[in-house]
């Protein structure tokens, strides 16, 4: 890239950031204006994305791309990424350094709500594309991208019916390209090298509520087994009695790959198969490793009683369960319902989401994200990775077997945290290394066999 492609880059960036695409469900009363004004921004700073690609709007808000290829029969690419941001918290506003919409530069970072998650992300493919395609890009085959607009508050408006869009189109993907890894640093401890971690399979997220219930009456004379009491005991028997560890694929190949990385404690890791009895022991204390290896639960949120010197009837927790591949809803609740077998309970199931599918990491499709990615960051060892949170990925499990969650970015454990936080930025160089890693893997589908 030149120094001018750079700055153009970035000031669009910027300039995209200062849109409140805050995302709404469809109970609230949105202000739709944002939404709008972003998409006619994308159209005027990418003129010739939208000369050369087909353009079709889906529920409104989702733009989806598409570009044809110059050969029939080869299954098409799908790029996405997701325009909505979080709110921004209105006490937090005065820890800003910049204005969360101001799209603000400072000591080349890029301000704003959006500028980790997902903007950059969105920015970055239609960069590569207009510069590609200004030089004359043919890709061998159909290229898509589409941006979800309501990924951060459950995706059904968006990637849904987008997903659904193309189902109707009887579409396939040879690869379907979502966020989710990137290439973290000071992640894992003992662990140096940047590992570019993608994601392979998400787990489910679950909510279920559980209620225990007792006599009520006065506080001053206290019977035993109150509803507190007995949703105590049930907690309790929960955490006492997490559910049994199980090695996935995709994190049985992330232990291998750490494992020259890890000296002493990597013999462990290399030879998981025959050590994963005792290393799950040894996991369980670190959460993100445990979350690794294991459906999770944890209670969110607990409810009882309404006045300080009365005994509440019911007492409630709401248990939010993130569900391991190969663990399925029903076997949760079993669990729960075994665990407390000897308490009186009652379980409402308020959301229910299994885990995703497993995409194979021995795949054209993920040696073509890893060989790009090495070529933006050749330090770093890529590796597949479960991940423990959700994305709009998941809604395009019945177009591909090649479902990659990944975006070419480095981040420290800083970064990652002012995700969704306070001071969300990104390093003018990881959104050019971006843009150069979605040129590079366009490029890829514009010679292969
Ligand atoms: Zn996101």
């Amino acid at each position: 890239m030149t120094a001018a492609d750079r700055s153009r880059a970035a000031a669009h960036l910027s300039k995209a950031l200062t849109y409140r695409t805050i995302s709404f469900s469809e109970e609230d009363l949105a202000d739709d204006s944002a939404f709008e004004a972003f998409l006619s921004f994308l159209e005027r700073t990418y003129p010739t994305v939208y000369e050369r690609m087909n353009v079709t709007l889906i529920n409104k808000y989702s733009p989806v791309y598409h570009l044809k290829g110059r050969q029939k029969g080869k299954l098409p690419v799908l790029l996405l990424g997701h325009y909505d941001v979080v709110p921004v918290e209105e006490n937090t506003m005065t820890d800003w350094k910049r204005d969360p919409f101001g799209g603000e530069v400072h000591e080349s970072h890029i301000y704003g709500r959006g500028a980790m998650d997902d903007k950059n992300q969105v920015i970055s493919i239609m960069e590569s594309l207009e510069t590609l395609l200004h030089e004359g890009y043919e890709p061998d085959r159909d290229i898509f991208v589409a941006f979800g607009f309501d990924e951060e508050v459950g995706g059904e408006q968006g990637a849904k019916a987008i997903a659904k869009y193309f189902e109707e189109k009887g579409l396939r993907f040879h690869l379907v390209l979502d966020e989710g890894g990137a290439v973290v640093l000071d992640t894992v401890e003992g662990v140096k090298t940047p590992l570019g971690l993608i994601g392979v399979a998400e787990k489910g997220s679950s909510m279920i509520r559980i209620t225990a219930y007792g006599d009520g009456g006065h506080s001053s004379m206290p019977k035993k087994g109150s509803s507190v009491e007995v949703l105590s005991q049930a907690v309790l028997n929960l955490m006492r009695n997490p559910m049994k560890p199980r090695l996935t694929p995709p994190v049985r190949e992330l232990f291998h790959g750490m494992a020259p990385f890890l000296g002493a404690k990597g013999i462990l890791l290399r030879h998981v198969d025959w050590t994963f009895p005792v290393l799950a022991r040894i996991l369980s204390s670190s959460s993100v490793m445990n979350s690794m290896v294991r459906t999770t639960m944890a209670m969110t949120m607990a409810k009882a009683g309404s006045a300080m010197n009365v005994m509440p009837q019911e007492a409630s927790v709401y248990v939010n369960v993130r569900i391991l591949p190969g663990d399925t809803f029903e076997d949760v609740l079993l669990h729960m319902k075994t665990v407390n077998k000897d308490l009186d309970l009652s379980y409402e199931v308020l959301v229910r989401e299994e885990a995703s599918l497993i995409s194979p990491h021995e795949s054209e499709a993920f040696k073509a994200v890893e060989r790009n990615a090495l070529k933006v960051h050749p330090d770093a060892k890529v590796l597949p990775y479960l991940m423990a949170g959700g994305s709009d990925a998941r809604k395009y499990e019945k177009l591909s077997d090649h479902i990659l969650r990944f975006s070419c970015v480095r981040m420290t454990s800083a970064d990652l945290d002012s995700i969704h936080a306070t001071n969300e930025r990104i390093h003018v160089d990881q959104l050019f290394g971006m843009i150069r890693f979605y040129v590079e893997l366009l490029r890829d589908y514009e010679t292969s066999e």
